[in-house]
C-alpha cells in the first residue's frame, strides 16, 4: 500500500486563481469520489499534466473511461499559481544533450517551442480565453559580473542552426522592459505569457466535454497495487487498468521518488492595476522577464497593468513535504516585493495586492522525468518540471497517454520517459546542505547586485546548489 502526503489548503488566494473564480460560469466544485469506481486509466492530480494526459487519452483513442481525481479543485496547484510564463526548453538544450543525446535533445528542444504555440492554438479552438501574448520572453542581468554570461549559450545556438534568440542591447533591453536596472540580455521570440489559473480551467471543462469523469475534492489517500491497483480516497475508490501519478512536488513524499524531486518554494507578488504607469514604461509588448539569478526574479506586466513578479527557490521542503509554511510566509512575500520594487522604482508606490507561493518539483538535473512506479507498468508517473512546466507538461501528457495507451512512438520512446535520471542526497544532508546552500546563493547574490564578487568561501558553497539550477537559463 502506498499513502500519498496531506494537500494543505493555501492560505493566500492567487491572483489567478481569484479572477479565474470570478469569470467562470461553472465556477461550482465538482463533487468528490464516492463509492467503488472502475476506470481504464486513474490519473492522480488535476493540474497541467493530469488534464494534458487526460485530454490527450481522449484524442487517442476516446473510447478510453479516464477518470481524474484532484485533491483540490483543478489547477489550485502550480498548475494555477505560476508566473505565466509559456516557455521553451532552449536554456536547457545542454541538460537535455547530456541525458538524451544531440538528436533527441533537439527534437525536444522544438517539441517545446512548437508547444507554446499549441497553447495557443489550441485556447483559440477551444474558446478558452487565457490573455496568450506570444510577446517574447526576456533573460537579463542586472548585475555587470552577469554580463555577456550568455556569450557561449547564444554561440552553442548558432552553432545548432536555432535562430529563436538573439542578444538585446542595454537601449534595447530599457525601451522593451521600462526597467532602468537591466543592463543586456536575450531576446527568445518564441515564448510567450498566460493567465496560467484559466488556462487551467479551459482544460477542465474541454477535458469534462470530451467526457473525462473528473472528481474534485478528492484526495487520494492511498494507492493499493494489487492484482489491479487502487486509488483510494476518503469517501471512495477507483480500481482502474493504469494508474497515472500527475501529483507534481507531492510525490516527493513516496518513496520511491523522494531522492528525485526536491520540492522548492517559488513565492509572487501582484501589484494593483496600474496600467498607465505599465504604458509609461513601454512595457506593454507582453514580455516575459527574469533576471540572471539562481534564486531568480521573473515578471510580467498583466494586460491590466498589474506587475507580477516571482522569486523562486527561497525556501524547500524537509522530507518531501509540502508543509503549509510553503503558502504562508510573509517574511519570503516581503523579500519578493523588495525584488519587484528594486527592479521597478517607478512602482514604488503601487501597492500589493496579493502575495502567493507554490511548490516547483525541482529535479537534481533541472529536467522533467517519466517512468514506472518501482517497475510497476500499471502506474506510471511524471514530475521533476524544476519551475518550467507550462508548455513542458503538454509534452509530459503525450508522454504518459503513450504510455499508458501502449503505443510505441517518440514519446513513448523518449529518454525522458526512462525514469529517476539524478538523485539528491538523502535528508537530512540534502535538507541541511540545502539551507547552508541556499544561504550562501542568497548572500552572493545580494553582494553581485552591488557590482561586487562574494567572497570565495561563499561562491564555494553556492557552487554546491542543484546542477539544474546552476545551468538554467532564463526561467
Ligand atoms: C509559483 C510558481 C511559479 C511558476 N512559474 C512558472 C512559469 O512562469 N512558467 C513555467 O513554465 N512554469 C512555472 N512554474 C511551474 C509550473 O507551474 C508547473 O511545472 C506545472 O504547473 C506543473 O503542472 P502539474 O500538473 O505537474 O502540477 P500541479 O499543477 O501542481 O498539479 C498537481 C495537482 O495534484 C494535486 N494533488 C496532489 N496530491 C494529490 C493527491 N494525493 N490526490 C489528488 N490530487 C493530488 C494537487 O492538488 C495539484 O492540483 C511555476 C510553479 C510555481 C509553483
Amino acid at each position: 500500500m502506498t499513502r500519498f502526503q496531506p494537500v494543505h489548503r493555501p492560505r493566500r488566494p492567487a491572483l489567478w486563481i481569484e479572477q479565474a473564480r470570478a469569470i467562470e460560469p461553472d465556477a461550482a466544485p465538482i463533487e468528490p469520489l464516492a463509492g467503488a469506481h472502475r476506470a481504464d486509466v486513474c490519473i492522480v492530480g488535476g493540474g497541467y499534466t493530469g488534464l494534458w494526459t487526460a485530454l490527450r487519452i481522449k484524442e487517442l483513442d476516446p473510447a478510453t473511461d479516464v477518470v481524474l481525481l484532484e485533491a483540490a479543485r483543478c489547477g489550485d496547484g502550480a498548475s494555477g499559481r505560476n508566473g505565466g510564463f509559456v516557455l521553451g526548453w532552449w536554456g536547457k538544450l545542454s541538460s537535455l544533450t547530456a541525458l538524451c543525446g544531440g538528436e533527441d535533445a533537439l527534437r525536444l528542444v522544438h517539441a517545446a517551442a512548437a508547444a507554446v504555440r499549441e497553447i495557443g492554438a489550441f485556447c483559440a479552438a477551444n474558446g478558452i480565453r487565457v490573455e496568450f501574448r506570444p510577446g517574447g520572453a526576456i533573460w537579463t542581468t542586472t548585475t555587470p559580473l552577469h554580463l555577456g554570461m550568455w556569450d557561449a549559450f547564444l554561440g552553442e545556438m548558432e552553432r545548432r542552426g536555432i535562430a529563436a534568440l538573439r542578444a538585446l542591447s542595454a537601449a534595447e533591453i530599457a525601451a522593451r522592459t521600462g526597467s532602468p536596472v537591466h543592463l543586456g540580455g536575450v531576446l527568445d521570440s518564441t515564448a510567450a505569457t498566460v493567465q496560467p489559473a484559466l488556462l487551467a480551467r479551459g482544460l477542465r471543462r474541454v477535458a469534462l466535454d470530451r467526457g473525462v469523469r473528473i472528481f474534485e475534492d478528492s484526495r487520494a489517500t492511498a494507492l493499493d497495487r494489487g492484482a489491479r491497483p487502487v486509488v483510494r480516497t476518503d469517501r471512495g475508490a477507483v480500481a482502474a487498468e493504469m494508474v497515472i501519478l500527475a501529483i507534481n512536488a507531492w510525490a516527493a513524499s513516496l518513496p520511491e521518488l523522494r531522492r528525485a524531486i526536491l520540492p522548492m518554494s517559488s513565492d509572487m507578488v501582484a501589484t494593483a492595476p496600474a496600467a498607465e504607469r505599465v504604458a509609461t514604461i513601454g512595457w506593454t509588448g507582453g514580455e516575459a522577464i527574469s533576471d540572471s539569478r539562481m534564486m531568480l526574479h521573473y515578471y510580467q506586466a498583466t494586460p491590466e497593468g498589474r506587475v507580477v513578479l516571482g522569486r523562486a527557490g527561497a525556501a524547500h521542503a524537509r522530507l518531501g513535504r509540502v508543509s503549509p509554511t510553503f503558502d504562508d510566509a510573509p517574511a519570503r512575500a516581503a523579500a519578493a516585493e523588495r525584488g519587484l520594487r528594486r527592479l521597478y522604482p517607478s512602482f514604488a508606490d503601487v501597492p500589493i495586492t496579493h502575495a502567493w507561493s507554490g511548490a516547483v518539483d525541482r529535479a537534481e538535473n533541472g529536467l522533467p522525468f517519466f517512468g514506472r512506479l518501482n517497475g510497476d507498468p500499471r502506474v506510471l508517473y511524471g514530475a521533476g518540471y524544476s519551475g518550467t512546466g507550462v508548455a513542458q507538461s503538454l509534452l509530459g501528457g503525450r508522454i504518459l497517454a503513450s504510455t499508458a495507451l501502449g503505443l510505441d512512438d517518440e514519446w513513448s520512446a523518449t529518454p525522458l520517459n526512462r525514469g529517476i535520471r539524478s538523485l539528491f542526497p538523502p535528508d537530512p544532508v540534502r535538507y541541511v546542505g540545502g539551507v547552508l546552500v541556499r544561504k550562501a546563493v542568497e548572500r552572493k547574490e545580494e553582494t553581485e547586485e552591488t557590482g561586487q564578487p562574494a567572497g570565495p568561501v561563499t561562491r564555494r558553497l553556492a557552487a554546491l546548489a542543484p546542477s539544474g539550477m546552476r545551468k538554467g537559463k532564463g526561467k
